[in-house]
C-alpha cells in the first residue's frame, strides 16, 4: 500500500520504516528541511541504534518530502506522528497536530484516506481531527484512527518491529480492518528479522518455530485507545516514583532498595521490571504525559491524587541527591564534579526531560563546577548548559581534580571504565551512583566511597552499607518500636 507518514522523529521513523520493511511504499513528510534534506541522502537525523542501517535497507521504498502534496500523490492511508509537546500549563500541545491535518486537508488527492493519529494526544482529540478533516474536505472519504504508539527510544526499530501490541481506536469495523491489514506482516512477524535489530523482543510468546505469535490488537473507541497510551505511561511513571520513594525511606532505615526491589519484583503481580531507584523519569514523554493527563483529569472534574504525588516525587529526586552530596562533601561550594551521562536513558542522545539537566544546574547553583561525559549526547549542548558546566570529550578528563563523580545515565561502556584509574585523578573519593548501576564492591575496591540511591551512603566490604550519613544520626525507628 502506499503510505504517507507525516513527521519524522522517533515514532514517525520507527513506524514508516517498520512499514516500508515488511513491503509498503512509505512517502515521509517532515517541516524541518534540514531533517528532510538528511534523510533524503540516507543519513539518520538523531542518534537511534539501527537508524542507518534501517534507512538504507528500506531505501527503494521510501522517500522523504517538505511537499504534503507530492507526498499524499495516490496515498491510500496516512499515519500523523508529530511532537505534542507541553504547554506551559502543562496541557498536550496539539498545535502540531492542527497543523497536520490542515496539511492533509489541503492536498488529499481526494477518494478514500485512512488517518492513523500515532501521537500521543487527550482523548477527544481524534474525533475532533476526524470532524475538522470532514469539516474541510467533504469529498475525502476519511477514516480516522487513534493509534497510539509504545515504543521506547534506544529500541525504536525492535520496538516497531515487534511491538508488544496494537491499539487500534477506530468507531467503524471497516476503518479498524483496514488499519490492520496494513500492518498485517508486523501483527503476524511474517517478514525476515533484518540484520540490525536482536529479533522478537524476548517477552513476545513464540508459539511456532517459524512465525511468533501474533502481536495483540486492541480494537477500542478513539477515547479508550487515546487514554489507554496516557495511562500505559501513568503506570510506568508510578512505578519509577514509588520506587524511589521507597529508596528514600531505605536510605532512613539502612535498607537496600536493589535487594527491596529483588524481593518485590519476585511476585509475579508485579514483576521485576520498571523497579530500578534512581534520579527518576525523563525523556519526551513519561514526564509531559503524567502531567497532560492530570491537566485532562482536572478539566473534566477530577483531581488526580496520585498522578499529582508521582510527579511530585520525581521531581524532587534531582534536589535530593544535590543535597546528600552537599552533606557527602561539607558543601558543594568551590567544588569540582564529574558527571557521566547527560541523555535521559541509555541507548538515546535525546536531551528533552533529561533528570540530569536538573540535576546539573542544581550543582551549579550551589557553586560546584560541573565536567560532564556522554558517549553521544554532547553535540550542540554548549547553548544549553549553564555557565559552570561544560563537556568533556573524554571520561578521565571530567574526572581529572574532581571531589566527586555522579553517574547519571547507565550506559552500558560506563561498567568497562579503569576505575581505579579514574579514583587516582579525583581529589576526593565519592562516587554517586544515581542508577545503581555500578557494583559497590568493586567501586570499594577501586577505592571509592560508593555511594547508591537507597543502598546507604557508603557500602562495606561485603557490599553491605557500612556507615550512612542519615543513619549515623540514628533515626527515630526506635522510639515507637522498642524491644
Ligand atoms: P519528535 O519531536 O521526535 O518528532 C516530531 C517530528 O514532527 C519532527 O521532526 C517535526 O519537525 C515534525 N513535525 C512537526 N509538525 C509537523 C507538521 N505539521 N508536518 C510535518 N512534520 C511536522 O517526536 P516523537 O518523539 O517522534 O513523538 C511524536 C509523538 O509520539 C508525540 O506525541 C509523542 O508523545 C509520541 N510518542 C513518542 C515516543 C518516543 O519515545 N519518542 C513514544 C511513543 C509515543
Amino acid at each position: 500500500m502506499k503510505v504517507v507518514v507525516i513527521g519524522c522523529g522517533y515514532v514517525g521513523l520507527g513506524t514508516g520504516l517498520a512499514l516500508a520493511l515488511t513491503g509498503h511504499e512509505v512517502a515521509f513528510v517532515d517541516l524541518d528541511e534540514a531533517r528532510v534534506s538528511r534523510l533524503a541522502r540516507g543519513r539518520a537525523p538523531f542518534y537511534e541504534p539501527g537508524l542507518a542501517e534501517a534507512l538504507h535497507a528500506a531505501r527503494n521504498r521510501t522517500r522523504f518530502t517538505t511537499d504534503y502534496r507530492q507526498a499524499l500523490d495516490r496515498a491510500e492511508a496516512s499515519f500523523i506522528a508529530v511532537g505534542t509537546p507541553p504547554t506551559p500549563e502543562g496541557a498536550a500541545d496539539l498545535s502540531f497536530l492542527r497543523k497536520a491535518a490542515d496539511g492533509l486537508a489541503e492536498n488529499a488527492a481526494g477518494g478514500g484516506l485512512l488517518v492513523a493519529v500515532k501521537s500521543t494526544v487527550p482523548p477527544g482529540t481524534t474525533r475532533a481531527l476526524a470532524g475538522r478533516l470532514e469539516r474541510r474536505r467533504p469529498d475525502v472519504a476519511w477514516q480516522v484512527a487513534a493509534n497510539p504508539e509504545f515504543l521506547r527510544q534506544g529500541h525504536v526499530l525492535e520496538d516497531s518491529l515487534y511491538p508488544f501490541r496494537f491499539v487500534v481506536g477506530a468507531d467503524r469495523a471497516e476503518t479498524a480492518d483496514r488499519l490492520e491489514r496494513l500492518y498485517g506482516k508486523l501483527i503476524h512477524g511474517d517478514f525476515p528479522t533484518p540484520t540490525f535489530v536482536a529479533g522478537p523482543n524476548p517477552s513476545q510468546p513464540q508459539d511456532s518455530p517459524t512465525l511468533p505469535r501474533a502481536v495483540p490488537v486492541f480494537r477500542t473507541s478513539p477515547e479508550t485507545a487515546e487514554l489507554a497510551k496516557y495511562a500505559a505511561n501513568a503506570f510506568l511513571a508510578a512505578r519509577i516514583s514509588l520506587i524511589n520513594e521507597i529508596a528514600n525511606i531505605c536510605d532512613l532505615v539502612g535498607a537496600d532498595v536493589v535487594e527491596v526491589a529483588g524481593v518485590v519484583g519476585s511476585d509475579p503481580r508485579v514483576g521485576p521490571r520498571f523497579l530500578g531507584a534512581g534520579l527518576g523519569y525523563g525523556g519526551s514523554c513519561l514526564p509531559k504525559d503524567v502531567l497532560a493527563l492530570c491537566r485532562l483529569a482536572e478539566k473534566v472534574g477530577y483531581a488526580p491524587r496520585l498522578l499529582r504525588a508521582v510527579h511530585r516525587v520525581n521531581a524532587d529526586q534531582p534536589g535530593r541527591i544535590i543535597a546528600r552530596l552537599d552533606r557527602l562533601l561539607d558543601g558543594l561550594g568551590g567544588t569540582r564534579v564529574a558527571l557521566l551521562g547527560l541523555s535521559f536513558k541509555a541507548g538515546t542522545a535525546d536531551l528533552r526531560g533529561a533528570p540530569s539537566l536538573g540535576l546539573v544546574s542544581g550543582l551549579v547553583a550551589r557553586g560546584a563546577e560541573v565536567r560532564i561525559h556522554d558517549p553521544v549526547a554532547l553535540d550542540g549542548v554548549r547553548g544549553i548548559l549553564p555557565a559552570g558546566a561544560s563537556g568533556c570529550a573524554s571520561v578521565g578528563r571530567a574526572f581529572t581534580e574532581a571531589d566527586a563523580a555522579i553517574l547519571a545515565t547507565e550506559w552500558p561502556e560506563y561498567q568497562d571504565l579503569d576505575w581505579p584509574g579514574l579514583r587516582r585523578r579525583m581529589c576526593r573519593p565519592v562516587l554517586m551512583d544515581c542508577r545503581n548501576a555500578l557494583d559497590p564492591v568493586r567501586m570499594t575496591e577501586a577505592g571509592f566511597v560508593y555511594v547508591g540511591v537507597g543502598r546507604g551512603d557508603t557500602v562495606g566490604p561485603r557490599g553491605r552499607p557500612a556507615a550512612t550519613v542519615e543513619t549515623a544520626r540514628e533515626p527515630n525507628l526506635l522510639d515507637d518500636h522498642t524491644l
